[in-house]
Formats: C-alpha cells, structure tokens, sequence
C-alpha cells in the first residue's frame, strides 16, 4: 500500500469528512428558489427580464469591470468574444494546449486556428517567456500593422490564455507582448471569477474577458457565461452580436449583421444573481481550504500548486503534483476507487484530432503538467 497516497486522501478527508467526496459540487444556499420563482411568476423566463439586467450589474461590481453581458454559456463567451476582437477565417489565435477544449473550440467556430504556446509550471497558463521567443522570432508586423506569422503568412489577431483552476497566468507581461505585437489580447477567466492580479480581476487585464457559470465552476446558473470588458464599444458591440445583431425597432425585425442567439435566458439570471450574493462567502471558504491544503501537504512533502506573487487564486480547483503520470494515474485509481473524487487536467489540445495538425511551439511544460496534475475536492463547505 502507498503510504503517499494514503496520506494525501486521509487530509483531504480531514477537510471534507467521510463518505463520497465529490470534486465541487454547487451549493445552493441562498435566494435561487426564491428569484427563480419570481422569474416565473413574471413571465420573463427567456432573453429579456429584470434579472438579466441586474446580474449584469452584480457582475461589473464585482470585477470592478465597467460592462458585462451575460451569455447563454462560457464557450458563447468565448465565441462572441472573438468575433468581437474581430478574429476572421484564416486568422490564427494565440493560445495555451493546457485548457478545456472550448477555448480552441471558439476560436474554431471563427473559422480561425488556434496556436498553441506552452504554459508556465507555476501559473499553468500561458508563458508569456515563451510567446516573447515565438512573437520575436516567428512573426513580423507587416505596412498595414498586423501581427503576421512568417512561415504560413497567416495574420494572428488575437491570444487567448486561460487562468488555469482559478490560478493567474502572467497576463501583465502577456498584455505588454499583445501590445507591442498589435495583437488583441482576449482572457478566458471562465474558471477565474474571484482571481485577481494585484487588485484587478482577471479578464479584465485584456480587451475583454470571459466568464462561465457552469454547473461545475465557483458560481453557477444551470448554464451561463458573461463577457466583461471596459471599452464601452466592445461591450456594446458584444451586447448586440449575442443578441441576434437586432436593430431596434418597435416592430421590424431587422438584423444588419450575423448575430447569434447567445443571451443568458432570465431563469438562468435570477439563479446566477443568487449566486453572485454569496460569492464573497464562497471564496472565502476556498480560500480557507486553500490553506488547508497547502499546510498539510507541505508537512507531507506533497507538491501543492500555490499562486504566484502579486495574485489571488479562487482555487476553483485545487491541485497537486505526482511524480510522473504512472504515479498519477495509481493515485487516481486509488483515490476514486476510496470515495475520494479526483480528476486528471485535460488531455492536451495537440492530440485532439481536430487541432493535431495546429501549429505549437515546444510544449514541455504543458506535457509534464498534463502527465503530473490531479484535481483535488474543492467544494464550498
Ligand atoms: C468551463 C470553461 C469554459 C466554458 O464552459 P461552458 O460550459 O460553456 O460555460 C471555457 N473555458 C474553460 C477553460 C472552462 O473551464
């Protein structure tokens, strides 16, 4: 028997108590039931309602972002973020292959590609070293002022990095590249709400920023996404492209653009406000389990994934580091086959089929993380 992994499940069930523990599950404690049922009553379930409005409120308050826009998802955050960023077909996007698959997805349904730049051990999220080496020595900025990809001639429009589990990536460094490289710089926080770099949330670092507020992340609605900015053409723009690209009009339906159907309906909306109400409570939980976790596995020698200097984590999800992806996958088993719910990070996006052929840098780091990592219970206690 591994003592290792018997002591790790033995913490992490210091902190969560016997029986099944799930990886994070949601914790309805609030007004849900009661703004769900106003919303009904109201009539409004769909696109447009009171709380549609006021999520979109609760939202830039709490990221101190001067706009939201509430989306039907995260991955149609994504989506519409792009498009806002002006990413077209044959456009490239800069992104890590150490994320969930719908940040290459979004950039896919532009009919654009993404490629792949590796992340950083300490942050799990797009080294801004290694974009410094491929933007110097791979790209150019042609008359016009695009950022264009020597080898394939392919403009790069836009980067996309990932603030991995709640940690921040060095989106400062990474924002000061796009700059210089005239690229637009577009942050996937879907699992970041609550993570800052010195006291500005994350998405909000770039041009825009999005959100997720699926069943699985620190906040959820069923379903929903949001796209906080604080350029107030983006926001505009982003309201009217997820919002079918309607001109209003008392009667006349008429549509000046190709918009889509990606507006948080006001059912979700009234959960998510809810939600947002005990959001403080809840990061300071995982805050607290955070630190749990880091005190006991320091005395165990077990490798803890901490934020880096001038960041706040959420910790949406926290992680430890095995020796080798043996190693993982025993603890793995052992771990889940003990009630303990645990979870390796996402297969890299260069084996997917559908990104296999993409361009990547070398991706080394992304490989020993992808080989290493596993997710530990999370939950708000
Ligand atoms: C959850 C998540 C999304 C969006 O997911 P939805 O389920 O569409 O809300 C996007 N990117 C990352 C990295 C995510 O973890």
């Amino acid at each position: 028997m591994n003592t290792q992994f018997e002591n790790i499940v033995s913490i992490i069930r210091h902190r969560y108590g016997n029986g099944q523990i799930p990886l994070h599950a949601p914790v309805f404690r609030g007004n849900e039931k009661k703004y769900t049922n106003l919303a009904i009553d109201s009539t409004f379930v769909s696109s447009v309602g009171e709380y549609v409005n006021q999520s979109e409120k609760m939202l830039a308050e709490f990221t101190g972002a001067k706009y939201a826009i509430a989306t039907g998802n995260g991955t149609s955050a994504l989506h519409a973020a792009l498009v806002v960023a002006g990413v077209q077909a044959a456009d490239l996007v800069i992104t890590q292959p150490f994320t969930f698959v719908a940040t290459s997805n979004a950039i896919a349904y532009c009919h654009a590609e993404p490629v792949f730049i590796d992340i950083d051990i300490d942050t799990l999220g797009l080294s801004a070293y290694k974009l410094k080496l491929f933007l110097d020595n791979e790209t150019f900025l042609n008359k016009e002022g695009d950022c264009i990809h020597k080898s394939s001639g392919r403009r790069i429009k836009a980067c996309l990095p990932m603030h991995s589990f709640g940690l921040v990536c060095r989106i400062t460094e990474i924002a000061a590249l796009c700059e210089t490289h005239h690229i637009t710089l577009v942050e996937d926080a879907a699992e970041s709400i609550g993570s800052y770099v010195g006291n500005t949330h994350t998405g909000l670092i770039g041009q825009l920023g999005t959100l997720s507020f699926n069943g699985n992340k620190t906040i959820t609605c069923g379903g929903g996404g949001a796209i906080i900015t604080n350029d107030e053409a983006i926001a505009k723009k982003a309201k009217y492209i997820t919002t079918t690209a309607k001109v209003p009009h008392q009667w006349e339906f008429f549509h000046d653009e190709l918009g889509y159907n990606y507006r948080l309906p006001n059912l979700n909306a009234a959960m998510l406000c809810a939600q947002i109400e005990q959001l403080d409570g809840f990061l300071r939980n995982k805050a607290e389990t955070a630190e749990f976790y880091h005190s006991e596995f320091a005395k165990n020698n077990i490798a803890f994934i901490k934020a880096i200097q001038e960041t706040t984590s959420n910790y949406w999800l926290n992680c430890i580091l095995l020796k080798d992806r043996n190693e993982r996958d025993a603890f793995l088993k052992f771990s889940n086959e003990n009630g303990v719910m645990t979870r390796p990070a996402w297969t890299l996006m260069t084996k997917l089929p559908m990104y296999a052929n993409c361009i990547s840098s070398n991706i080394d780091n992304a490989i020993e993380m992808e080989n290493r990592l596993v997710n530990i219970p999370s939950s708000v206690l």
